[in-house]
């Protein structure tokens, strides 16, 4: 059983998963065909013994014929010992090991083996290749087709093989009895195949069109469930069960029309099958008649032929689960498998970061739209420099937060970090040199430790703990308690962090960007949405975490970013005035009435100025 140890199960694939069948089954199952040979050896066996067993019985029958009864088992001794032998020993070890070798070594290695390198490929896309989909589509796509392949492979050991054996077995005992039974068989087996050549083709269109549609009922309930609060809060329950209800329904069509196919295939074929037990015990008492068989011919093909017909049903249910199966790997590769758009250069190395000054040259990036996102925008923000960033929503604020990340490539002109094109460099250093703090800080149902840890899990308890401090984070979390009773830095947060308030999601974010100690910081709406003791002490935080980092702040509330070295105002996609607070106080322009609007009048600006 050494062998089997050769499957391992999250070896990854080399290169990109082609987007053909035969190539993608190749590619997903790189590393495992030893193992999966040797299984198919096991299975063909099995099948193969399947005959022996009418042979033998076959054999029984004439040794009965020509013996007389009373020493029958004295003068049989032999055979006797060979058929018992046969059926509790030698059957039995062969079945088990055949079916040990598919189940406890080739399913439960497969199936990891493909999900894993799918979801390696899909964790790879862009964010564009997220921002079209549901998650929960993408999520179930992936789950589908491991398991469709896996259940692909199995059943082609399983049945293929013994199938395959057995017929074979079956064509050579035949002819034994007479060439021309074995012929019956091939002409028989034509047929058979024809009919299910003309069959399955509509079998995987429809099975690809049900997966498809059972993947979008997915999705819809996937995304009712993640936003559940805005349903509750509109109380639009009843127009979102009308949205999954709408999807459930195409699906349940879907499946309605496979199932008639499928209905009516079995329906052939078991009028097929039952025409070969007449052919061939006729064909054999024929041959009987004639003198040119024996009684235990008749029961050896007879045998034969009730054990291939039985085999027919299984078999082709067997092929339609297999060609229903491919039509399900079809549908996930067709969502899975697009090349990433968003790559490395070939020649790309890391970013080496000394200074952390950021340049923007004529950067447009509109998502492939006429309008929207940002416009030729030139930008430079030199080392340790503190930028603000404001402008009304929908002003490209986000959006420039992403180019620099490299989230997306930008449509036109280049972004320079310490005079590196960051297309050039490597994706995983360039974000290793950015700290991130988003306005939905996202957290891990993880414990708060794994979450600040998440900025740098090479760090030490001693850095963890101080940078929670700095964060204004540490107090509060020794305060927590989670619903298995987990205390303290070992409690977790809930999905998505749900069970924080907002300004505690941002201070844990904070101190996971602080642990990070990236050169370059970016904060985007950090202080929205918080009252202002609590805004008091992020601002703290925030500060500690600024301190000499080049930083990229965005923000609704002017005060927080009032200090900051330089202000840019964004609109329309467009930098439209650019300064100091004071500097475009006195301007009277977009960022005064900005500041008029939030300071509440003008004695606010009175006192800034
Ligand atoms: P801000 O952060 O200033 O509110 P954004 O950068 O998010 O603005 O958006 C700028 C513009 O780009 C908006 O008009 C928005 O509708 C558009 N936009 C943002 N994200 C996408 C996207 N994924 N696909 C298409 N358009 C987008």
């Amino acid at each position: 059983m050494l062998f089997f140890k050769k499957i391992n199960a999250f070896q990854p694939a080399s290169g990109p998963p082609p987007r053909t069948m035969f190539a993608f089954f190749r590619w997903a199952l790189s590393g495992s065909w030893f193992v999966l040979w040797v299984a198919f050896f096991f299975s063909a066996l099995a099948g193969i013994l399947e005959v022996l067993t009418a042979l033998l019985l076959g054999s029984l029958i004439d040794r009965a014929v020509d013996a007389s009864p009373t020493n029958f088992f004295n003068n049989q001794l032999f055979f006797v010992i060979i058929f018992i032998s046969f059926f509790i020993i030698i059957r039995p070890i062969a079945f088990g090991v055949a079916s040990a070798a598919n189940a406890v070594f080739v399913t439960p290695n497969i199936n990891p083996l493909t999900l894993s390198r799918l979801h390696r490929w899909t964790m790879g896309q862009s964010v564009t290749f997220f921002d079209d989909d549901f998650a929960g589509r993408i999520a179930q796509k992936q789950m589908q087709t491991s398991r469709a392949l896996t259940d692909v492979v199995t059943e082609i050991i399983n049945v293929g093989a013994f199938s395959l054996a057995s017929l074979f077995g079956s064509a050579i005992l035949l002819t034994t009895i007479d060439p021309r039974m074995s012929w019956i068989l091939v002409v028989w087996l034509v047929v058979y195949f024809l009919l299910i050549r003309a069959f399955l083709p509509r079998i995987r269109r429809q099975s690809a069109s049900r997966a498809g549609a059972r993947a979008n009922v997915s999705g819809q309930v996937v995304d009712t469930i993640t936003n559940i609060k805005t349903v509750k809060l509109f109380s639009h329950a009843k127009y979102e069960d009308q949205v999954a209800l709408k999807s459930m329904e195409v699906f349940r069509k879907k499946a309605v029309s496979f199932g008639i196919t499928s209905a009516l295939f079995r329906l052939c074929l078991m009028t097929i099958a039952g025409t070969l037990p007449v052919l061939l015990i006729g064909g054999t008492a024929y041959l009987w008649v004639n003198g040119s068989a024996s009684i235990g011919d008749i029961a050896a093909s007879g045998a034969v032929a009730i054990r291939i017909a039985q085999m027919t049903g299984w078999v082709s249910f067997t092929l339609m689960t297999i060609y229903a199966n491919i039509g399900e790997v079809e549908d996930g590769i067709k969502t899975l498998t697009p090349p990433h758009t968003l790559v490395n250069d070939k020649k790309a190395i890391p970013l080496s970061i000394l200074a952390g000054e950021i340049k923007l040259n004529n950067v447009s990036f509109t998502y492939g739209q006429k309008a929207n996102g940002l416009r030729d925008v030139s930008l430079n923000v030199k080392k340790g420099e503190k930028l603000g960033v404001v402008g009304a929503s929908g002003a490209g604020k986000s959006t420039l937060v992403a180019l620099l990340l490299r989230l997306y490539d930008t449509e036109l002109g280049d972004i320079f970090i310490d005079g590196q094109d960051i297309k050039q460099v490597t994706q995983e250093s360039l974000r290793r040199n950015i700290s991130f703090v988003t306005q939905e800080t996202a957290m891990f149902n993880r414990s708060a430790r794994d979450n600040i840890f998440y900025g740098n899990p090479n760090a030490t308890e001693k850095q963890l703990i101080a940078a929670s401090k700095d964060a204004e984070a540490h107090d509060f979390i020794m305060e927590l308690r989670d619903y298995e009773g987990r205390r303290g830095y070992e409690a977790f947060l809930g999905e998505r962090g749900v069970r924080l308030s907002g300004g505690q999601r941002q201070r844990i974010a904070v101190a996971r960007a602080i642990l990070k100690n990236a050169p370059i910081l970016i904060l985007d709406e950090a202080t929205s949405a918080l009252d202002s003791e609590i805004e008091a002490s992020i601002q703290v935080a925030l500060h500690r975490a600024m301190e000499g980092k080049t930083v990229i702040a965005i923000a609704h509330r002017l005060s927080t970013i009032s200090t900051m070295d330089r202000i840019i105002v964004l609109e329309n996609g467009g930098i439209a005035e650019e300064g100091t607070h004071s500097t475009l106080l006195k301007k009277r322009g977009l960022y005064y009435k900005y500041w008029e609007r939030q300071s509440g009048g003008f004695i606010g600006v009175q006192e800034a100025l």
